[in-house]
């Protein structure tokens, strides 16, 4: 394992912002990355995985603690009586995943063939387009863990619109090793052709120039761009970043903006939205680093707990006494970004891990070496 020091985040970013992490790893491997986890734990560094850096918004004081960065991706499709499955190491880039089985006549991925980023992070995030998502195709995921390795299961990882256990910390500190994804046969004209169909969709609905996609989950019923837009935000400029002309719910980086920048567009439009609406604009991209407790509940919004519900502020925490607390279902803000040391275990009556990847019935787990991609 290669440990760096001061190793600067944007380029490892789709938005190019943000400042250094004190520790750096680029994972090779499993066992890399478990020593990573490890070495961290030995510390007690707070410790986060990360996988393209497109959905991220790192600080611009950086990140404590140590950053690993899963980059090792070798893929294979399995055929498991008829049905085939890719298998995929988590730092495998998923849009080309999908579109490279699309042209072997390979279905069921398409909607990802422009969603940036690896496989890793789009089962941390459920990441979906155009009516699919990573929860839809996934069998299984392997996971390392300090001191374990295991599977679990899609029904397992509390899945949701854009979030999972994963997402929720709920794990701990936990590294995504390998996927398993549903495939269809279908045909290269099918597949591909349902790929450029999606792609054209994209080109002419997006803007190409550097983002982290959308800003915003959008609220039940309706589309956040559409929110932002409506409230006429459309080009507005914080620094050098500013708000997509094409497509509202993106910010963008046309060069030199800050992480400042990126951020003080996005409470603007939460604020201007929910002064014209009342809808809580919800942040679907993720803060990394060092926001301080104000920034990151004033992006959480002003919702209150439900009764006896556990706010993510984690342990030694409080927020302000009159600032909004965040509501549970949302990433945990903490020192560094990272999960704390005391990240919330799962508790008896939930879902825990199968130890020593016992192939459950629905996500059979068996240790399969995998190929090199092509
Ligand atoms: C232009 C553009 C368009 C986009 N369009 C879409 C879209 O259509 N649909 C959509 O869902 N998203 C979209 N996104 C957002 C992004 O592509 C997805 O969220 C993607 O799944 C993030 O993957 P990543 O590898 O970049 O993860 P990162 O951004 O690196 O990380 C995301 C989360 O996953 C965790 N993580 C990543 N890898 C691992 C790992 N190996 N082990 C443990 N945790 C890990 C990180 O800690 C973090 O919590 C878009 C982004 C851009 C820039």
């Amino acid at each position: 394992m290669k440990l760096e020091r001061g190793v600067s985040l944007a380029p490892h970013t789709s938005l190019r912002v943000g400042g250094a992490a004190d520790h750096f790893v680029l994972a090779t491997s499993a066992e890399e990355a478990a020593e990573a986890l490890r070495w961290a734990r030995e510390r007690d560094l707070p410790v986060h995985v990360i996988g393209g850096g497109s959905n991220l918004l790192v600080a611009d004081a950086g990140v404590t603690g140590l950053i690993v960065k899963a980059a090792y991706a070798r893929t294979q499709v399995e055929d498991r009586h008829g049905q085939p499955v890719l298998i995929a190491e988590a730092g495998a880039n998923l849009a080309n995943q999908a579109r490279r089985l699309a042209k072997q006549g390979f279905g069921g991925l398409e909607w990802a063939a422009n969603v940036p980023g690896t496989v890793g992070g789009a089962a941390v995030n459920n990441a979906g387009a155009f009516g699919g998502d990573t929860a839809s195709c996934l069998l299984s995921v392997r996971l390392v863990a300090v001191d374990r390795t295991f599977c679990l299961n899609s029904s397992d990882l509390g899945y949701a619109y854009r979030t999972s256990a994963l997402k929720r910390r709920e794990l701990g500190d936990v590294a995504v090793d390998r996927v398993e994804l549903r495939l269809q046969v279908s045909t290269p004209e099918r597949a591909d052709g349902l790929v450029k169909e999606f792609n054209a969709q994209r080109m002419r609905t997006q803007p190409r120039i550097l983002s982290a996609g959308s800003v915003f989950a959008n609220p039940e019923g309706t589309f956040s761009g559409k929110l932002i837009e409506e409230a006429g935000l459309k080009g507005s400029r914080a620094g050098a970043a500013r708000i997509s002309e094409q497509h509202a719910n993106f910010i963008v980086n046309p060069g030199g903006a800050t992480a400042r920048d990126v951020y003080a567009l996005m409470r603007r439009a939460q604020d201007v939205v929910f002064e014209r609406t009342g809808t809580w604009l919800r942040a679907e991209i993720e803060l990394l680093g060092r926001w301080s407790l104000e920034e990151r509940v004033a992006l959480e919004g002003p919702r209150r707990p439900e009764p006896g519900e556990r706010t993510p502020l984690g342990e030694g925490s409080s927020p302000p006494s009159n600032a909004p607390r965040p509501a549970r279902c949302e990433s945990t803000p903490s020192r560094g970004g990272s999960s704390l040391p005391g990240a919330r275990r799962p508790a008896r009556s939930e879902s825990t891990p199968s130890e020593g990847c016992s192939p459950p019935q629905s996500a059979p787990c068996a240790d399969h070496q995998v190929a090199a991609h092509g």
